[in-house]
Order: structure tokens, then C-alpha cells, then sequence
């Protein structure tokens, strides 16, 4: 079962396809066929979407709790 790479949350809706959501956080994930996480968004007040991939793609300088090690 896929975690949410913000708060490690099971806690994941499936909203589409291959789309996911955290109820705890509130972000959107894109996955692949191979589940894993190729996109990440902030779902703003009125609806529309943030990409949070800068934040994640770069392991230096994020804000965002991790366990480390590569997923
Ligand atoms: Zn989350």
C-alpha cells in the first residue's frame, strides 16, 4: 500500500485512475502503472492544484517530514 511521501499516511483515497489523495494532508498524487509517485499537488481552497514536486524532488533542502532513503 502506497504512503503519502508528505505524512507517511495510509490514509489515501483513490480519486481517478491513477490518482491519489491524502485525507491528512490534502495532497494529490499522480501514480504510474508501477504505482509509484511521478507527480504531487497541493489542492488549494477553490480548487485548483500546486505542484509539490520541486519539494520532493530534491532531497537537500525539503521542509517535508522523511524517513529517508530512496522509495
Ligand atoms: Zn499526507
Amino acid at each position: 500500500m502506497l504512503r503519502c511521501p508528505n505524512c507517511n499516511s495510509h490514509d489515501l483515497g483513490k480519486v481517478g485512475t491513477n490518482q491519489l489523495y491524502c485525507w491528512h494532508c490534502f495532497i494529490e498524487l499522480t501514480i504510474n502503472h508501477d504505482h509509484q509517485i511521478t507527480s504531487i499537488f497541493q489542492v488549494e481552497e477553490d480548487g485548483s492544484l500546486s505542484s509539490l514536486n520541486d519539494l520532493f524532488s530534491d532531497d537537500s533542502t525539503a521542509s517535508f517530514q522523511s524517513k529517508g532513503g530512496a522509495s
